[in-house]
């Protein structure tokens, strides 16, 4: 009885991509599976059950099912799904601020006093600045 019961609990097979790797305690094959399997893509998205290399990747591609607009211009309000749309968009407030001889980066970084933040983009809104 000893022995058949030893021999059961010997054989844990990975069931990943044909894999078949055997071994002899759960805790090493869940290691196994954990390490080469699932170790690039362990962040899965709970609507379409997809697999993402990272929190951050994850995080973004929710927000396609949620429809949510996380992330903010600091410039002008609008919103964005992808903080890599987001620092795209904000580029061509740098690029259009330059000629007007502000550096917009820096006070978007917070050198300078909020109100004069404020002060600033009610100016280019009156300004029309963004349809130049
Ligand atoms: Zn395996
Ligand atoms: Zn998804
Ligand atoms: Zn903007």
């Amino acid at each position: 009885m000893n022995a058949i019961g030893e021999y059961k609990v010997s054989l844990f097979c990975c069931m990943m991509n044909n894999c078949n790797k055997t071994y002899s305690t759960k805790f090493n094959l869940k290691r196994h599976v954990e390490i080469c399997h699932l170790k690039q893509k362990k962040h899965k998205c709970d609507y379409c059950n997809k697999y993402f290399v990272s929190q951050q990747n994850l995080r973004e591609h929710v927000f396609i099912h949620t429809g949510a607009k996380p992330y903010e211009c600091s410039y002008c309000g609008e919103h964005f799904r992808q903080i890599s749309q987001l620092s795209l968009h904000k580029r061509n407030h740098e690029f259009m601020g330059k000629p007007k001889g502000f550096c917009l980066d820096a006070i978007a970084l917070g050198t300078k006093s909020m109100s004069l933040t404020q002060l600033l983009i009610q100016n280019i809104r009156e300004n029309n600045f963004y349809n130049e």
